[in-house]
This record gives structure tokens, sequence and C-alpha cells, in this order.
């Protein structure tokens, strides 16, 4: 399994720095105007695409862009909104308690530590990292299912759970890498290193990568 243990390419960096090149103006291609829109933007990112949410939030956003309007909305006019996300009837749901719990717990703003953001309605640890960092500019390593993947592929992270990946991710690499990891590693999962069909074949990391030395064994 760890074929690089004993090589001396550093393959951090080496995968830093590839992915670096590949994507030199990475970020979050959710498009938001405020740490709310952000927040509710990723309560609808789950198990959707980010051009499917864009194409929502646009007219989610026209009359329900703060917690106070979000918060007294009714629950079916979300889900007609939100319908193209899917899980809409759960996501209308945590979309208008986490409303209600910005107003409630934070006096109508979304709070800035990854302890208070988890205390939002439906928002977990990766949401909180991904708000942390990209809005609040913390440190920190949101893994989704890509970062999941691509990680324990490549081998700079193993891992069974997102949590395990996190914390390896986050000894591996210095905390002033950590958010511009996680947009790296999310669009080489995306566009490369899918899921189904990696392109191996015109992928640099190839000579370091765990998964690709293993099938070609
Ligand atoms: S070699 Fe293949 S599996 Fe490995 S990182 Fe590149 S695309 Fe992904």
């Amino acid at each position: 399994m760890w074929y690089n243990k004993n090589m001396s390419v550093n393959i951090y960096k080496k995968t830093y720095d590839y992915l670096s090149d590949l994507f030199p103006n990475a970020t979050c291609e959710l498009e938001h105007n405020s740490a709310f829109e952000l927040l509710i933007a990723l309560i609808l990112s789950a198990q959707c695409t980010d051009a499917r949410v864009n194409k929502v939030t646009k007219v989610l956003f026209k009359e329900y862009n703060t917690p106070q309007k979000l918060a007294v909305a009714k629950q079916e006019d979300i889900q007609k909104i939100i319908y193209s996300c899917g899980f809409y009837h759960n996501k209308a749901k945590n979309l208008i308690a986490c409303s209600k719990d910005i107003l409630a717990k934070y006096n109508g703003e979304v709070p800035s530590s990854l302890q208070e953001l988890q205390t939002l309605a439906g928002v977990g640890r990766k949401t909180a990292n991904v708000v942390y960092s990209l809005w609040f500019k913390g440190d920190a390593i949101a893994v989704d299912t890509h970062v999941f993947r691509v990680s324990n592929r490549i081998g700079i992270a193993h891992g069974d759970t997102p949590l395990e990946v996190e914390n390896e991710l986050m000894q591996n690499y210095d905390k002033s890498q950590w958010s511009m990891l996680h947009y790296l590693l999310v669009l080489f999962g995306r566009y490369h290193c899918t899921a189904k069909n990696p392109d191996c074949v015109n992928c640099k990391l190839k000579d370091i990568c765990e998964y690709y030395l293993q099938r070609k064994k």
C-alpha cells in the first residue's frame, strides 16, 4: 500500500504543486455574496452539483437572502424553489431551521467559529470548514467526497472516514496550505480524478499515485 514511503520524492509537495499548476485560480464554485448565502448554498449542495445549486440560489436569494427572511418562509414555498437540488423536503426544513438558529443563537449573524457553525441545523463539519475557511479566512480542510477519494487514491492521506482523512492531511501539510488544498482536491476530483473514470493517462501523479501503481501491478 505504502509505495511511496521509501521514495525520495515528496508526494505531498508534488501533489500540491501539480494541482496548483492545473488550477491556478482554485476557489469555491458556489456563487454567494455573504456568509449566509454561502452557508445556504453549501446546505443545498449535498448530493447536488454546484452548477445546479447556482441556478437555484439565483432564484432563492432574490427573495430569501437573509436569515430574517428565510426563517419566516413557508416550507412548501422553499421546497418549490429548491426542488431540483434533490432531498428538497429535508433541505428546505434545514434551511429554515438553520436561519432560525442564526437568529436565536447568534443575533442574526452567521457565527465565525468552527464550533459555533456546527451548532446550526443542517451544518456538519464539512460545511462548517468551508464557511470558516472561505468566508472567515480560517485554516481548515473540508473533506467532501472528492477530497476523500483523491487523497486516498494518491496516498497523501489514508482513512476510512472523512475525519481521519482531514486529520492526516492536516498533519501532512502546512496550515497555510489547508484551505487551498481543499479547493485543489475538489477540482481535481471533479474534473480529472473522477470517481468512475479517472484520467490516469494524462495525470502527472502516475509515478506516485498508490491507486495507479496498485492497478498496474
Ligand atoms: S494517476 Fe489516476 S487515480 Fe492517480 S491521481 Fe492521477 S488520475 Fe487519479
